[in-house]
């Protein structure tokens, strides 16, 4: 009696396939409570003869286990989807969350302010390729033969050529070339872009890195256009009062050539550890354009004359946000990135 009935529920133990955690509930109201299946055939052992005691006492043991182990399985079993359903169950009445907008790299920041500063001045924005060749890059800006930039030591090389190497552009000067061989003056434009040389990379140096090149060709164009244009361009960027200064310098593609410095942003010029105690910064260099570099692009030398200067994005972006390390710029460290202008478009 009492050992037909073990066997009748040990089957639909057995059987039991919980489809919900209600299943699960079900099964516990119908074995395991105090007024459960299972209680009532321990009363029932109670009232059986000493000898069936013997022998049914281990049989109701291991019904009892059965009982709870398949309760404990089913109940693992759904607990991991109702803790998930739980999550689902979202009040959709509440207003929604916002995505959360990322910001705009100090680069491309600063690259935008200084195209939007020479656009006002008419000049427009003009783009070559990173892969350049020889004539574009070196030869044609009056780079002679033996210049050091065109060692495999400043210059990553893509392919030697003998006579026209093609190589990583090393200074968006090459852009110059392609925009006066295109056309006709008068030339008015800036090229923004990135260039590669072959260094070590340190606080100081990369292997890569942004320069806003500019180009001024016409009739009559003279220094003082340059240093003008310049001197505007600086106290838009980096505010009224800030001075200026050119030192004379050397570049094959200008003649004469200037380095132009600024007063320091940090210490207005009193003196401190960014401008080495001197109140002046170097930003950029410029000057007029050879007659050569005219001449090789098909431009009439003794007719136009033009300037050009050439200024690292990196260090313009260095100078007015303080920033130390020119590897932080490609480093995608979030922590760095998140503290610049968010910008809606
Ligand atoms: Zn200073």
């Amino acid at each position: 009696m009492l050992q037909d009935k073990i066997t009748q529920y040990s089957q639909e133990i057995n059987e039991f396939t919980p489809t919900s955690a209600a299943d699960v509930e079900q099964f516990r109201l119908r074995f395991l409570v105090s007024k459960g299946i299972v209680k009532s055939l321990f009363d029932e052992f109670k009232s059986v003869s000493p000898e069936e005691k013997r022998t049914l006492g281990k049989v109701l043991n291991d019904f009892k286990q059965l009982a709870e182990l398949k309760f404990s399985e089913a109940q693992e079993q759904f607990a991991a989807s109702a803790a998930k359903a739980e999550r689902t169950a979202d009040d959709l009445t509440l207003p929604g969350v916002g995505f959360q907008l990322g910001s705009r790299h100090p680069l491309s920041l600063v690259r935008k302010e200084i195209v939007e500063i020479f656009k006002k001045l008419g000049f427009i924005v003009a783009e070559g390729p990173e892969i350049e060749d020889d004539w574009h890059n070196f030869s044609a800006l009056n780079f002679p033969p033996e210049h050091p930039a065109r060692d495999m030591q400043d210059t990553f090389f893509v392919e030697k050529k003998d006579g026209n190497d093609i190589a990583l552009r090393t200074h968006t000067s090459s852009v110059q070339v392609r925009l006066m061989e295109m056309g006709k003056p008068p030339f008015r434009a800036i090229m923004p872009g990135r260039v590669y040389r072959n260094e070590a990379i340190s606080a100081r140096a990369h292997c890569f890195f942004h320069q806003v090149e500019g180009l001024y060709v016409d009739e009559g164009v003279s220094f003082a256009d340059l240093k003008q244009t310049l001197y505007h361009f600086v106290q838009e960027l980096y505010g009224e009062g800030t001075k200026v200064r050119f030192r004379p310098s050397y570049f094959p593609f200008t003649e004469p050539s200037a380095e132009m410095d600024i007063s320091c942003t940090i210490c207005k010029g009193e003196g401190c550890q960014l401008c080495k105690y001197s109140g002046w910064v170097e930003i950029l260099g410029c000057g007029m354009v050879d007659p050569n570099v005219l001449e090789n692009c098909g431009i009439d030398s003794k007719k136009y004359t033009g300037f050009a200067f050439g200024m690292g994005i990196e260090r313009i972006t260095n100078l007015k946000y303080e920033i130390r390390d020119l590897r932080l710029f490609s480093e995608n460290d979030v922590r760095f990135l998140s503290q610049f202008e968010t910008e809606i478009i």
